[in-house]
């Protein structure tokens, strides 16, 4: 089968024929329709995450059928998703406590499992997802991570109602229309200057805009970076009032300077949100539809990897970069 591989740090992904993965007990194989690309395969390529077995197929946001299966709810020509979190142990202190998101022999895929930039993937059935067999793949693609990470540092805001988003890229478009469904207002902060991202976020509902480096015009219940950029996590603290939260989203983030401590005084709190668990997944899945979220897409084909994987670098992606396979 073709698949794009990556061969190590700060090199390009590679068009490659591979075996086609094979069906082993508890698994199935998936014909990939589409995969989202995200920032966390940014910082894969980059080498920013820990131990990456090369040669590695990424893509953690799979949406496809199924082709081959032993699984009663997943027969064949089922509609799919698959995650970044792609296998727990299901024995640990973390698995056994509803916290399985940290589960230390946790499989990652795209990461530690091959991924969805490849024609099939096989995938640990009890991580797959029946979605709607109608949509559009490409669009349903974005809510297997940016619509899921998003989701799972908004419950880590609680009941919070003013709420900052910091970094308004795809996850931020997908949030914003779960916090207008739940009648919370957010304020949206951008690199300085970036008067699109501004605006896509007025038109999603915003009740501000501006840059990150601007004051919050109003004291804010709670803050979620998902920006890769340390020196937010100050300027988010200081926007915050006394109790209120400040939700880290990425996986990688460049180093938090440091800050007076007069920033997190007052009971505030600095969380960050590791992968996802099932739980967050079904919950999430079965919201999406009834908001409705729409996503909004650019699609490329997979061996225009590299060209959606640069686009996506310079900021040029309206929404979501999505692979598409014929
Ligand atoms: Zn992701
Ligand atoms: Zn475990």
């Amino acid at each position: 089968m073709r698949a794009m591989c990556l061969h190590g740090p700060d090199r390009a992904l590679e068009l490659a024929d591979v075996a086609a993965p094979e069906q082993q007990p508890g698994s199935i194989i998936i014909d990939v329709e589409a995969c989202g690309i995200c920032r966390t395969d940014l910082h894969l390529l980059d080498g920013e995450l820990p131990d990456i077995p090369y040669p590695v197929i990424p893509g953690h946001q799979i949406v496809g059928r199924v082709a081959t299966s032993n699984e009663p709810t997943l027969g064949v020509g089922t509609r799919v998703g698959v995650p970044w979190l792609g296998y727990t142990c299901g024995t640990c202190s973390y698995c056994t406590c509803g916290r399985e998101n940290l589960c230390d022999q946790a499989g990652f895929t795209g990461y530690t499992r091959p991924g969805g930039f490849a024609q099939q993937v096989r995938a640990d059935a009890r991580y797959c997802f029946a979605l709607d067999p109608e949509s559009s793949a490409a669009a349903l693609a974005p809510l297997l991570c940016a619509g899921l990470i998003g989701y799972r540092a908004l419950t880590m805001c609680g009941d919070a109602e003013r709420i900052g988003i910091y970094g308004f890229g795809a996850a931020a478009h997908l949030l914003a229309q779960v916090l207008c469904h739940q009648r919370r207002s957010f304020y949206a902060f951008t690199r300085p200057g970036d008067t699109a991202a501004q605006q896509a976020a007025t038109d999603l509902g915003a009740s501000w805009a501006g840059a990150s480096t601007a004051a919050a015009p109003r004291p804010l219940d709670a803050a979620i970076i998902f920006a890769p950029a340390g020196e937010l996590v100050p300027l988010a603290l200081a926007a915050v009032r006394k109790g209120g939260t400040v939700v880290c989203g990425g996986i990688h983030m460049s180093p938090i300077p440091s800050f007076s401590y007069a920033l997190l005084w007052g009971e505030r709190r600095l969380v960050s949100v590791a992968n996802l668990t099932r739980a967050d997944a079904t919950e999430f899945l079965a919201l999406a539809p009834r908001i409705p979220i729409r996503t909004r897409v650019e699609t490329f084909r997979l061996d225009d990897a590299n060209l959606a994987i640069e686009r996506l670098r310079s900021g040029d992606v309206v929404g979501s970069a999505v692979l598409e396979l014929e």
